[in-house]
Parts: structure tokens; C-alpha cells; sequence
């Protein structure tokens, strides 16, 4: 079962940035995809195009095997495609708890209040951080925040998570155990994942496989055992 898959995918701006060029992906159930390239290659784009904010010019894109984007004509709204971003900086509510955070989609999706507790009490032990759960978000560590970002994700449920650097402002070794820790997570609740990162050593800790976006295309690296991306 496919997770997410793009067919020969043209994407441009107005001003003559050509992004996509036939690009072309596909991601299992399930796998984790770490994705690399310069910047500037269209990395956020390809994230944005899978989210819904973005529609190709020519070309498809499925979700869970559903046509998401046909050919420039039929575009599915982002609400609808059960994939959410995570981004470099938390994007956290500041007049919130943590709890609060973590609440504000289910109380969107007018989950009952016991429910609702008991929910983000669980997702706040995923990713070990119960004890900030009446906590400010102005007094959160860079590293508690990206736990609290995660946490307000994984408690919707998404079948996809889209993450665009998300511990690219965090020190090295902080970044190295959050990334351990975002592989467990998404892998002990079976969440498919597209990982953009610029550092190869991350990607390869997260993700089940790795491809680069360069030329307009997205060229498949292979599994990441077999794969050493410091050469
Ligand atoms: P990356 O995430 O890999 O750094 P982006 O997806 O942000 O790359 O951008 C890909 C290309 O598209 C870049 O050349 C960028 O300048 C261009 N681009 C991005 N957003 C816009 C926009 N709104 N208008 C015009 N060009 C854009
Ligand atoms: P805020 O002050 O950030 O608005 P609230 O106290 O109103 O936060 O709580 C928002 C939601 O977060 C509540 O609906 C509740 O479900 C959840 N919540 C609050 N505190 C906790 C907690 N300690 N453990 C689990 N869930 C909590």
C-alpha cells in the first residue's frame, strides 16, 4: 500500500522558477522518507505539494492511493489528505500551556473533554515530556518545543507527517537524540513520514530511505543500511 506517490509531477512560479521537472515519488506505509538536497532545490515545495498548499501544473499526486491532484484540474483540499507539518521553528500558541497546544486539535475535531485528556496525557508520555503539561510555552527549551510541536501532530493521528527541518535549530547532540526519538515514535505508531533535512548524518538516523531533490527531479538514494551518505 502506498502511503503518498507523485507522477510526473511540473511545478513552476510565476516569475520562470521552475521546481519540478517530471519529479517523480513514491512512499510505502509506513516508511520514513529522508529527503536532501541544496537549497533552493524545492525541498519545502515538494512538502507543501503533498500538504495541499501547492498544486502541480501537470501531473499527479496520490494520497493512500486517492487522487489528490490530477493534471492541474482536480486538487483535494489539505484537510482532507490526513498529512501534517511539522516545521523548523514549533509554531506553538504562546498564550497556551503545552496541554493546550497538544488539546487544539481535538478540540477542533470536537473530541469530548475526558477523551481529549486522556489523549494528550498519552501522547505527552510518547514523547516524554508529562511533566511539562501545565507549562508555559515561553519557559520550553528549543528541545522541549520540538517535543511539543511532535506531540500536538501524532495526537490527530495523521497517516503522514510531513517534517521540514525540524531540529535544524537545535545543537548537534540534541538534534542526534531527538531524531532517535522522532524514529521510534513514528515507527512504534506506523505514521509514514517525508524527513527534510540538509544534514545527512539526521537523515540517515530518521529515515528508512533517502532521496535527493536536485535538477527538478527527486532521485531515489536507496535504503539507508546499504547507503553511506558521508562519501
Ligand atoms: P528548498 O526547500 O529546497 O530550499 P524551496 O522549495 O523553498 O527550496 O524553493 C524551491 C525554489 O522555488 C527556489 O528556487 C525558490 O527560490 C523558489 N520559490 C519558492 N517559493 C517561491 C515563490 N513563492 N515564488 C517564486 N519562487 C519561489
Ligand atoms: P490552556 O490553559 O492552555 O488553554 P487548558 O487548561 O484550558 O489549557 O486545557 C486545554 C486542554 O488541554 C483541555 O481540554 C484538556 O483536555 C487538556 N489538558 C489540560 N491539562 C492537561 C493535563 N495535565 N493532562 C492532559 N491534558 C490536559
Amino acid at each position: 500500500m502506498t502511503a503518498i506517490e507523485l507522477i510526473n509531477i511540473h511545478l513552476g512560479y510565476p516569475n520562470g522558477n521552475q521546481v519540478f521537472a517530471g519529479a517523480e515519488l513514491t512512499v510505502a506505509k509506513g516508511e520514513i522518507l529522508g529527503v536532501l538536497g541544496a537549497s533552493g532545490a524545492g525541498k519545502s515545495t515538494l512538502l507543501r505539494l503533498i500538504a495541499g498548499l501547492q498544486h502541480p501544473h501537470a501531473g499527479t499526486v496520490k494520497i493512500a492511493g486517492e487522487i489528490a491532484d490530477d493534471e492541474g484540474r482536480y486538487h483535494m483540499p489539505p484537510h482532507r489528505r490526513d498529512c501534517t507539518m511539522v516545521f523548523q521553528d514549533a509554531q506553538l500558541f504562546p498564550h497556551r500551556s503545552v496541554a493546550g497546544n497538544v488539546a487544539y486539535g481535538l478540540e477542533a475535531a470536537r473530541v469530548p473533554a475526558a477523551q481529549r485528556r486522556r489523549r494528550v496525557a498519552e501522547v505527552l508520555e510518547m514523547v516524554d515530556i508529562a511533566e511539562l503539561a501545565d507549562r508555559a510555552i515561553t519557559e520550553l527549551s528549543g528541545g522541549q518545543a520540538q517535543r511539543v510541536a511532535l506531540a500536538r501532530c501524532l495526537v490527530i493521528r495523521p497517516s503522514v507527517i510531513l517534517f521540514d527541518e525540524p531540529l535544524s535549530a537545535l545543537d548537534r547532540g540534541l538534534r542526534q537524540r531527538l531524531a532517535v526519538d522522532i524514529r521510534e515514535l513514528l515507527k512504534r505508531t506506523g505514521t509514514s513520514a517525508i524527513y527534510v533535512t540538509h544534514d545527512p548524518a539526521e537523515a540517515t538516523t530518521v529515515a528508512d530511505r533517502i532521496a535527493v531533490v536536485e535538477h527538478g527531479q527527486i532521485q531515489d538514494l536507496g535504503p539507508v543500511p546499504e547507503l553511506d551518505v558521508s562519501k
